[in-house]
């Protein structure tokens, strides 16, 4: 008699599902799959929950009742999990009120405009002929304002720009009989010192300023030495892609961009040992765990960030796992550089500055996790939900199975190599043409390019990080189209929602979300890429460095690429893109010619079993 089986692969994050019957002669027909979210910790009892639902969702599709089923098949998990960790390794300084950097949302007029800063009440008692900024305090009405200017320039005052505490920028320029740049929204208004040489930018709509962002020319403006120039380049730096800037010049002010001494990891491998400083960035860390590969355990400098941030890891993954802290190691890192934007200290308007941090993911290897109780679990929880004769089978290495499932993706053969694209590990494996399978795990997937995004773009919402990750980008122009981020238009009978208008909106599969922030839909677009690009890239490299022969990549022929990442609509785009160059071919699998890159390892699991029963491995009656 033809027995009904499920396959379940328990991820991190998923839980999948594909349900089949086998004939007593071996024969496999594919009935139905589904998915869930992983109920707790992969590889703990509480997984039993999502793997009834994944299961009964299944039969569902497939139209049987659990009564029918004979046997669950659950993979021998991987014992791996992994943590993530972030720290700031820059800060920018501001001493004495020296102001920079700040642009509000609505500057006024464009230019260029240098002077003096001159108090607003002193403008009628200031000698004519000077070049001045005048700075207007909160509370000052802009008719009265713009009033005031005409007049000191009419009694021959040079006045080049003007620093607003009201948001009133563009009424002041609007009624100015010359237009001066003028930047507003400085809610410390009074901190900004006068007397002093300083300078106004601001663009035209759509532009960026020129000049306060180029080291060079703030040293033409403030006249400075290449000592002094030196000092100010964080600055200019700080200043980049603002439609406006002001910078104030005080002679004992100063902005400093120091590094943070943050500490170093201590990366110890199966025969050497090396200490990598943590502020030296991910180039200097990523040659570091190369060099000692293969990694044992890294440990973070006592007393600094860095060890702060390593035992932080350690302890979520022993809390997580249930082990002790002892047993946790570290047996890969992916170091990312990012940024994240920060307020100053010392700034007067709330001003920004981009301050570089190092990201790292860690994949901790764990004592072999108890699937028999998982198993013994679901066998129970399945049991009481009418499934009256189950018995449920642990079997099956997760990185054959995914081989196996892989290969029914219709146009490939051995020798192959599956990239796995998870939540919180890139895993790859290869099958030799004589069957024979080699594995590795990597830090690092899609958990780490949403926290990224998170923190480059200022976010602190990582549910909306996860949406600007996994949907192309538009903007609502007008309340019946949406300019995409491809350039095309798209039209729309119904008005859009009043929320979306003139925001830059993901575009999910049945909502447009408005993104909450000021970013352009350009630079989000950048992050979002180069967040993906530093993740899968990189760790498609090295993964394959690591399992082809040699570690030669033109060895390799065929890549396919699985797993929630790979049903990403730009990553399987760029890893293809990166691995061209070594007359790789790489595609997203399409398991049984129909689930995608979805449920490869429930498939290798049914198949594997229908080719040999496992005798002695079932949890029975
Ligand atoms: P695991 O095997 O570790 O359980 P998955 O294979 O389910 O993990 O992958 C989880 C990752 O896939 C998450 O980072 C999630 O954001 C991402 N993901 C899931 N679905 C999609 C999708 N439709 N588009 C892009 N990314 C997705
Ligand atoms: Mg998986």
């Amino acid at each position: 008699m033809a027995q009904t089986v499920v396959g379940v692969d328990i991820g991190n994050s998923t839980t999948e599902a594909t349900a089949a019957t086998i004939e007593p002669d071996g024969t496999v027909r594919f009935l139905g799959a589904a998915l869930t979210s992983t109920t707790g910790i992969k590889g703990t009892t509480d997984n039993a929950d999502g793997v009834a639902e994944a299961v009964a969702r299944a039969f569902d599709a497939a139209g049987l009742r659990l009564a029918q089923l004979d046997v669950v098949l659950l993979n021998e998990a991987t014992p791996v999990i992994s943590g993530l960790a972030m720290e700031t390794i820059t800060e920018t300084i501001i001493t004495e009120s020296t102001m920079i950097g700040h642009d509000p949302r609505t500057p006024g007029g464009r230019g260029l405009g240098v002077g003096v800063t001159v108090a607003f009440e002193e403008l009628p008692r200031t000698p004519s002929g000077a070049d001045i900024i005048v700075v207007i305090p909160k509370g000052v009405d802009f008719e009265l304002a713009a009033h005031a200017i005409n007049a000191a320039c009419e009694r021959g005052l040079k006045v080049t720009g003007a620093i607003l505490g009201n948001d009133d920028a563009v009424l002041v320029v609007n009624r100015l009989a010359a237009v001066i740049p003028i930047i507003d929204e400085v809610s410390r208004i009074d901190a900004v010192p006068v007397g002093m040489l300083a300078a106004v930018e601001v663009a035209g709509p759509g532009q960026s300023i020129r000049t306060l962002s180029n080291a060079y020319g703030l040293a033409t403006i403030f006249d400075l030495d290449a000592a002094a120039t030196k000092v100010v380049s964080p600055v200019a730096r700080a200043l980049t892609g603002n439609r406006s800037a002001v910078v104030v010049r005080t002679p004992a002010g100063d902005v400093a961009d120091r590094t943070i001494p943050v500490g170093s990891l201590a990366l110890t491998g199966d025969r050497k040992r090396v200490a990598v400083d943590v502020s030296r960035g991910a180039v200097e860390i990523m040659a570091a765990v190369e060099m000692v590969s293969p990694l044992a355990d890294v440990s973070g400098e006592a007393g600094t960030n860095t060890g702060g941030m390593i035992a932080n890891v350690r302890q979520s993954m022993a809390d997580l796992s249930g082990h002790a802290l002892a047993d946790v190691r570290i047996q890969d890192l992916l170091a990312v550089d990012t940024f994240v934007p920060q307020e100053v200290r010392g700034g007067v308007a709330g001003e920004v500055a981009l301050e570089n941090a190092v990201a790292l993911a860690a994949m901790v290897r764990t004592r072999e996790s108890g699937m028999r109780a998982v198993a013994d679990a679901v066998r129970s929880r399945l049991r009481a939900a009418g499934a009256d004769h189950v018995d449920v089978v642990v079997g099956g290495v997760e990185a054959e199975m995914a081989v196996l499932g892989a290969l029914t993706t219709p146009g490939t053969d051995k020798p192959l190599v599956v990239l796995d694209l998870g939540g919180g590990s890139t895993d790859a494996a290869t099958i030799e043409a004589d069957g024979s399978i080699e594995a590795v795990h990597l830090a690092g997937a899609g958990d780490l390019v949403t926290r990224l995004i998170d923190a480059e773009l200022g976010l602190g919402n990582v549910e909306l990080a996860e949406e600007i990750k996994r949907f192309p980008l538009g903007k609502a122009e007008s309340f019946f189209h949406v300019r995409l981020e491809n350039g095309t238009v798209q039209f729309f009978e119904k008005p859009l929602p009043t929320t979306a208008f003139a925001r830059v909106v993901t575009l999910g599969e049945c909502a447009m979300n408005p993104i909450p922030t000021r970013h352009s839909m350009d630079r989000i677009r950048i992050v979002r890429r180069a967040a993906k690009e530093r993740v899968f890239v990189v760790n498609a490299l090295r993964a394959l460095r690591a399992i082809a022969p040699g570690g030669d990549l033109r060895q390799i022929g065929f890549v396919v690429l699985l797993g929630g990442c790979a049903l990403d609509f730009e990553i399987p785009e760029l890893i293809a893109d990166a691995l061209a160059p070594y007359g790789i071919v790489c595609g997203t699998g399409n398991v049984r010619g129909t689930d995608g890159p979805r449920n490869a390892v429930a498939t290798g699991l049914v198949a594997s079993h229908a080719a040999s029963p496992p005798a002695g491995a079932s949890v029975g009656a």
